[in-house]
């Protein structure tokens, strides 16, 4: 198994990266909340862009694998995804490092 590098990937390894990633996207599509792997947290969903791809990721980035993330019911608990679903209206895409 290769590691796991940010090495210029192939197309066909993005190809298939895609294909997992748009199928977890649409898994969690409907979720209210994530939860990250065996966490307790119920996270907020929000969707990031990478290389074209539309990348299912929590608000607080506290995860930045998408495959570890699951759906969760109830309501989102985590308290830096919920003041950050208030922060980020208004908010421009990629200008999150505004706080310090
Ligand atoms: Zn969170």
């Amino acid at each position: 198994m290769p590691e796991h590098t940010e090495h210029q990937l192939t197309d066909t390894e993005v190809e298939h990266l895609a294909a997992t990633l748009r199928r977890r996207r649409a898994e969690l599509a409907t979720a209210e909340g994530v939860r990250i792997g065996q966490g307790t947290v119920v996270h907020g969903l929000t969707t990031h862009m990478w290389a074209g791809i539309e990348v299912p990721a929590v608000s607080c980035h506290a995860a930045a694998d998408p495959l570890r993330l699951f759906p969760a019911p109830g309501a989102v608990t985590c308290r830096r995804c919920l003041g950050r679903v208030r922060a980020e209206r208004g908010q421009v895409p990629g200008q999150t490092e505004l706080w310090p």
